[in-house]
Formats: C-alpha cells, sequence, structure tokens
C-alpha cells in the first residue's frame, strides 16, 4: 500500500514537474518570436535628484506584452532569457531602441535627459565585437556615449570578473557611464569597489526597504555610501517609497540621486513624455 502511495506520489510530483517544464519550453518559444512580433516594450522610471526632485535621466526597463498572459515584468522571464541565450538579441533591441527614442525626443525638442540607463547581462558585454556594434548603432541614430549608461548586475559580474572589467574601462575611456547595478545583494566583497572601472553604483532596494525600522540596515547603507564616494563612484539608490526614507538618505548625502515609487514607478514613453519630459 505504501510503496503504492510513494509511486503514485512520484509520478504526481513527475508530471507537475513535466508540466511545468513544459510551460517553461513553451514561454521560451514564444519569447523567440515577441521581438518580431513586436511584443517588447520600454517602460522608463525616473532618476533624480534627492536635493530638489529635478529630472536628471531614466532607466528603460524592459516588459513583455503577452498575447495571452499580459503585460509580463522582467522577473518572469529574464532568466529564461539568460538561459536560452536570446538575451544577447533582446539586449541589441533594447540598445537600438532607446537610441531611437533619443534621437525622436531629440527631434521633438524633448530630451532633458543627462541620459538613459539600459540594463545589459555581463555576457553580452564579452561577446567579440560588441563595443564596435555598440557604437555604430549609436552612430545610425546620432546618439552621443555620454547620453548612455549601461547598467550591469553586481551578480553577473561575478564570473569573468576580469573580462567585463576590461570591456567597461574601453566604454568609460568612450565616454560611455556604467553602474554597477543592484549593489550589495550579490557576493562580491568591498574590495570590488577599488578594483572595478565603474563610475557608477547603484545600491540595491533591499537595502532601503527596512532603513526606517532598521538601525543596522541604515548603517549599512551609509557605510557603503561613504566608501563607495572614496573610490569616486556617483551614487544611485533604488527603491525609494516614502518621504522618511527619502530624508534618511538625503541626510547621509544631499547630492544624492534616487528611482522609486516616490517619484514615479516606471512609466510608458507617452506617460514619461507628458508627465516628465513635456513640463520643462
Ligand atoms: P533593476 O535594473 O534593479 O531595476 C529596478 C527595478 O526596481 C525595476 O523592476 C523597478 O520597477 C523596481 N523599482 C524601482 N523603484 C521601486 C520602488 O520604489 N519600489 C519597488 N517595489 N520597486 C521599485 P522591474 O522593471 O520589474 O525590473 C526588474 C529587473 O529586471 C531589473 O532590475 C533588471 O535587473 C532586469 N531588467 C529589466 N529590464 C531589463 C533589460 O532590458 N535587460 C536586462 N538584461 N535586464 C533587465
Ligand atoms: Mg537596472
Ligand atoms: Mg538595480
Ligand atoms: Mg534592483
Amino acid at each position: 500500500q505504501a510503496k503504492r502511495e510513494g509511486s503514485n506520489r512520484f509520478s504526481y510530483y513527475n508530471s507537475k514537474l513535466d508540466q511545468k517544464r513544459k510551460a517553461l519550453f513553451q514561454l521560451q518559444h514564444e519569447l523567440n518570436q515577441a521581438i518580431s512580433r513586436e511584443e517588447l516594450q520600454l517602460y522608463y522610471q525616473p532618476i533624480v535628484n534627492i536635493e530638489d526632485n529635478s529630472l536628471r535621466a531614466c532607466e528603460a526597463l524592459l516588459r513583455w506584452n503577452h498575447p495571452t498572459q499580459g503585460r509580463l515584468a522582467p522577473s518572469t522571464f529574464i532568466d529564461l532569457a539568460i538561459e536560452s541565450g536570446l538575451i544577447d538579441d533582446i539586449g541589441w533591441w533594447a540598445i537600438e531602441h532607446v537610441c531611437k527614442q533619443i534621437s525622436d525626443w531629440k527631434q521633438q525638442g524633448k530630451y532633458h535627459l543627462k541620459y538613459v540607463s539600459i540594463n545589459i547581462n555581463a555576457k553580452q558585454l564579452q561577446r567579440y565585437g560588441f563595443i564596435d556594434r555598440f557604437f555604430e548603432v549609436l552612430d545610425l541614430y546620432g546618439v552621443k556615449s555620454s547620453e548612455i549608461k549601461l547598467e550591469i548586475t553586481e551578480r553577473s559580474l561575478i564570473d569573468n570578473f576580469k573580462q567585463t572589467n576590461t570591456v567597461i574601462r574601453q566604454l568609460q575611456s568612450h565616454g560611455v557611464r556604467c553602474a554597477i547595478d543592484d549593489f550589495g545583494i550579490g557576493y562580491s566583497s568591498l574590495s570590488y569597489l577599488q578594483k572595478l572601472s565603474f563610475s557608477v553604483l547603484k545600491i540595491d532596494r533591499e537595502f532601503i526597504k527596512d532603513i526606517l525600522i532598521n538601525p543596522e540596515e541604515r548603517f549599512l547603507v551609509e557605510s557603503i555610501i561613504k566608501i563607495a564616494k572614496r573610490f569616486h563612484y556617483r551614487i544611485v539608490v533604488e527603491g525609494i517609497e516614502t518621504e522618511e526614507q527619502k530624508r534618511i538618505i538625503q541626510e547621509m548625502d544631499p547630492k544624492i540621486s534616487y528611482q522609486g515609487y516616490l517619484c514615479s514607478p516606471p512609466v510608458s514613453a507617452e506617460i514619461l513624455e507628458q508627465k516628465f519630459l513635456n513640463v520643462l
């Protein structure tokens, strides 16, 4: 009896696993077509000066308008894209799309940003010819290298640290800003801050979440900011949702920039224009 139950349970889990695998496979198949079917879209989240809330820049964030599942956030498909290698195509799509958007905004007299940030997987940076192709796209749309910032997650930096750093150094010597994204939640040590050639550090919103109730969290953020500044990084704080959180960060450093729901969630290009680019 027990044995039968056991094997039933096994086949139950097995078929559950199978279902999950099939669903993932299906999603991957659909993602493969998402670019050509124009289902991908970029949302933009403002990055503002903490002192006066003035607009500095914005970050482009991917959304997938899935034919049956609605608008999907990156957490539902980015890992799949990385595993399947589709992340390269998606990355190029995003770079080209942002350049085109900047060029459109310029033509309409609406470009009042210092730069637009794009998230790029570290593996893609390491591909042969990345830099050449990157600047070809920028040239094509008349975008200056200082108008793009590339964000690379701390987590994806860890393998092939040296190779990535070489590309980062080249990009920055051409005037492209590069940011370490989600700093603090990966496994890298603080000594990386000294070794890496990035110019911007983005502190992950995990640290901000409990900053009001947790003095140790506050101490951590303050220390990261202090060390990062010592190594000449510009700092962007992610995930500020309340005035109280903002005040605490502002007291640590009045010159910092932040992005967060307090200012605005990521919005479509149209909404960004209406709310942030038309007013000046
Ligand atoms: P990220 O680069 O760290 O982007 C910030 C994320 O935090 C965004 O989530 C944004 O919506 C969210 N966020 C910003 N402010 C707040 C806040 O105040 N509260 C809360 N709860 N969340 C906030 P999103 O858009 O879901 O993107 C998640 C991640 O997916 C990004 O994290 C980035 O690592 C990745 N991603 C997004 N677009 C791309 C892309 O085009 N390429 C690649 N490779 N990765 C991307
Ligand atoms: Mg980012
Ligand atoms: Mg981030
Ligand atoms: Mg983050």
